[in-house]
């Protein structure tokens, strides 16, 4: 039997989150306490495709980069965690440029909620771009996928920074409003930033002049890294 050379896969649901540009998310799931929100596409907004998804605590999300796909694929990718000049085969990484721009993560599953007859799936611990299309949703088996002696050199290499992250006292009373607006906007800001998200070859620096921004559900924040500290020096609520 020849093998099939191409498919068509289709959008089944789309996935909000905080994150509003690829800049500054988590390498990978679980790192900061992101939430995500699906909504199913039309044709796929079936409360049957769901049923008995309560019984995992966690979900597996296959999606596709679709804010690389224009760039298209590379064999080798520059890897952030070898300090960003280093390269690797595509396929011994997680980069984002890949054939087929296909992604996978793994989240916490908050259950469904329902609106206007329509069931949303909550998930937490996300690290997609607002409005990443998923193609597939798939429950996490512990048996199968918790492999006990896995192992990852790189890790021994490159751990992922763990900076602290202070906000200037003028920026409190901003902080507390938004905070009542988004309840885990503080933490979010904390764990995001925590990680160092500049460019591999600056984390090195404990000390850089610029001012480095990324918008978290709809705020602007202005952050800079000094003596080691990543301070938040401006939010700007755009709502
Ligand atoms: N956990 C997934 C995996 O291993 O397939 C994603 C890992 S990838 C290294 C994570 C990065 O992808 C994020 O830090 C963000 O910069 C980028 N990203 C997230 N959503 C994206 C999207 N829809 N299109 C392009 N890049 C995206």
């Amino acid at each position: 039997m020849t093998t099939p050379t191409s498919f068509t896969v289709s959008t089944i649901a789309s996935i909000a989150t905080p994150f509003k540009q690829k800049f500054a998310i988590p390498r990978q799931p679980n790192l900061a306490k992101a939430h995500g929100i699906i909504t199913f596409e039309e044709g796929f907004n079936d409360i049957h495709m769901l049923k008995g998804i309560e019984s995992y605590s966690h979900l597996w999300l296959l999606f596709i980069f679709h804010q690389n796909i224009e760039r298209g694929w590379k064999n080798t990718v520059k890897a952030p965690r070898l300090g960003g000049n280093a390269t690797m085969g595509v396929l011994a990484t997680r980069s984002t440029h890949r054939p087929n721009s296909i992604g996978m993560s793994v989240v916490k599953n908050n259950g469904l909620v329902h609106d206007k007859g329509k069931a949303h799936l909550l998930v937490e611990g996300v690290d997609l771009v607002d409005g990443t299309p998923l193609i597939d949703i798939k429950p996490y088996i512990g048996y199968a996928d918790s492999v006990q002696h896995a192992s990852d050199k790189l890790d021994d290499i490159s751990p992922i920074p763990q900076r602290h992250v202070k906000f200037l006292d003028t920026l409190k009373p901003t902080l507390s409003e938004i905070d009542k607006k988004y309840s885990d906007f503080t933490s979010l800001v904390k764990a995001v930033l925590a990680q160092d998200p500049r460019p591999a070859y600056k984390q090195k620096l404990d000390n850089d002049e610029k001012t480095y921004r990324v918008t978290l559900y709809d705020v602007d924040v202005g952050f800079k890294v000094k003596n080691s500290v990543v301070w938040v020096t401006e939010l700007i609520h755009l709502g």
